[in-house]
């Protein structure tokens, strides 16, 4: 497939009608008259590995909404709709080679409802944060947890009511940290720092006796801010509001964030809601009664970052490429290979397949 030249579309040319589109991307399938248009149109289009391709025809797309669009939408392509609904996967957009593939591939791609008070926890550094929470004000033991173990992700989701004469200050209430085997490091209700105005209880679902005997917002803030020194890939969803309201800051090299992720956006480039995309890429729903639990958001937020982690591209058709093949005055043979039109294009987006290399 490396070496698959370029197609010439609408056949042979038989006038000297330039007008006329005849050659096309090999990735996104556009149109162009000459050579050189499609050159300066792959050194625009970012055109890589990474982005999702239809198993059928092997159009690239710049998100998986458009993907979608080109499968299972009204103007899917024939085709490509038709070998996807006998194996494909709805959830991660997958071609499987047989229909009995496509059965066993199902079982791990589909999700199950988080439990929403999360895992037990059992290691020392857990205990020792929870242990750090628990502790009367005041005392060492709030002041200090073990640092035995480092996490390579952590998930953060917070909960916030609102302060202020129109409760539009954003207090920070519920904090809740898991790790990537879903372990919930943290999940407790935090003292609000003003007055609450408004418990916006219709996504919150916090009442003001959930606040009895809650750790204060300093101690929850340390014990984030512990976590996070030692440098774990932060996930979630709108990371920013959670981490204004933590009052903390990360790196953000160190930042995986659903609602920004490129392949994650609509085709207009607007955020997805994080309901959303669990439910069409994991197979679940969140937040069903609209009641927020930030464990089962940072949970989802967690599986569709490894679900994209884990993501295996078409990679065969990746090679080295030779650069003295690539120059301009080679473009007129019909030798475009998926390898020089990756070698035009700088991705434009950070893929979290990455991650599973380093
Ligand atoms: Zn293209
Ligand atoms: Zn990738
Ligand atoms: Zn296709
Ligand atoms: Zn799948």
């Amino acid at each position: 497939m490396a070496s698959e030249p370029v197609t010439k579309a609408g056949g042979a040319s038989s006038g000297g009608n330039t007008e006329i589109p005849r050659i096309r991307c090999p990735a996104c399938f556009k149109q162009f008259s000459t050579d050189e248009n499609l050159v300066r149109h792959l050194e625009k289009a970012c055109h890589t590995e990474h982005e999702p391709q239809c198993g059928v025809c092997h159009k690239h797309c710049f998100c998986f909404e458009a993907l979608r669009e080109h499968l299972l939408g009204r103007l899917a392509k024939k085709e490509c709709a038709a070998e996807f609904s006998r194996r494909g996967c709805s959830l991660c957009l997958d071609v499987l080679e047989s229909e009995e593939a496509l059965t066993n591939h199902r079982l791990k791609c589909q999700f199950m409802s988080a439990c929403p008070s999360g895992k037990v926890l059992t290691t020392p550094m857990e205990q020792s944060i929870k242990g750090a929470i628990d502790a009367p004000e005041g005392s060492a033991e709030a002041a200090h947890f073990s640092e035995e173990r480092q996490y390579g992700a952590v998930a953060l989701d917070c909960e916030m009511v609102g302060g202020g004469s129109d409760g539009s200050i954003n207090i920070c209430a519920r904090v809740c940290l898991v790790d990537e085997d879903e372990n919930v490091l943290l999940n407790t209700y935090v003292q609000p720092l003003l007055p609450v105005t408004d418990y916006r209880y219709e996504i919150t679902g916090i009442k003001p006796s959930d606040f009895n005997g809650a750790p204060s917002f300093k101690r929850v803030r340390y014990i984030v801010k512990r976590i996070l020194e030692d440098g774990p890939l932060l996930i979630g969803h709108d990371l920013r509001h959670d981490l204004a309201c933590l009052r903390l800051d990360h790196s953000p090299e160190l930042i995986r964030d659903t609602a920004t992720y490129q392949l994650f956006v609509k085709t207009s480039g607007v955020s997805h809601k994080l309901r959303f995309l669990t439910e069409v890429f994991l197979g679940y729903k969140i937040q069903d009664g609209t009641i927020h639990d930030p464990c089962e958001d940072a949970i989802a937020a967690m599986r569709l970052y490894k679900r994209m982690r884990s993501r295996r591209h078409a990679g065969a058709l990746v090679h080295v490429c030779d650069l003295s093949q690539l120059s301009l005055q080679h473009v007129d043979a019909p030798q475009w290979s998926y390898s020089s039109v990756y070698s035009y294009s700088e991705p434009s987006f950070y893929c979290w397949c990455v991650d599973s290399k380093t």
